[in-house]
């Protein structure tokens, strides 16, 4: 976890263009925006990825999910947006704390 590049953002010792946070979620301007609007939404407890979640996450997903399309109206995207997680090496995964793409806006690009 001291090596998580997002766990670092979250303590502060990295900057990020933050949007929102909360006690439970941090949202922030992703570095390499792939869309207009291109969020990430993490968790501020180090979760690997999609496949580590169990069931005492239950209430952190529900919370992560509601607040989704409240970031996305936030930022305008009143006819829509995209979500994406990446899961593993093989699905694109990156960094390895979970965190959801919030993409939209004009340069959404097809999937
Ligand atoms: P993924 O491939 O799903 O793991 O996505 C990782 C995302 O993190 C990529 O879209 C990167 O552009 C983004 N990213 C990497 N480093 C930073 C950073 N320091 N601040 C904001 N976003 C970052
Ligand atoms: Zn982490």
């Amino acid at each position: 976890m001291s090596d998580c590049l997002f766990c670092k953002i979250i303590a502060g010792d990295i900057p990020a263009d933050i949007v929102y946070q909360d006690d439970k979620i941090l949202v922030f301007k992703d570095i390499a925006p792939k869309a207009d609007v291109h969020l990430l939404m993490i968790p501020k407890i180090h979760i690997e990825s999609l496949a580590q979640l169990n069931e005492s996450h239950n209430d952190l997903i529900a919370y992560m999910m509601l607040k989704l399309p409240e970031l996305a109206e936030d930022q305008g995207l009143s006819s829509g947006f995209r979500t994406i997680i990446n899961t593993g090496k093989d699905g694109g995964q990156e960094v390895f704390h979970l965190h959801t793409h919030l993409l939209g806006g004009n340069n959404l690009p097809g999937f």
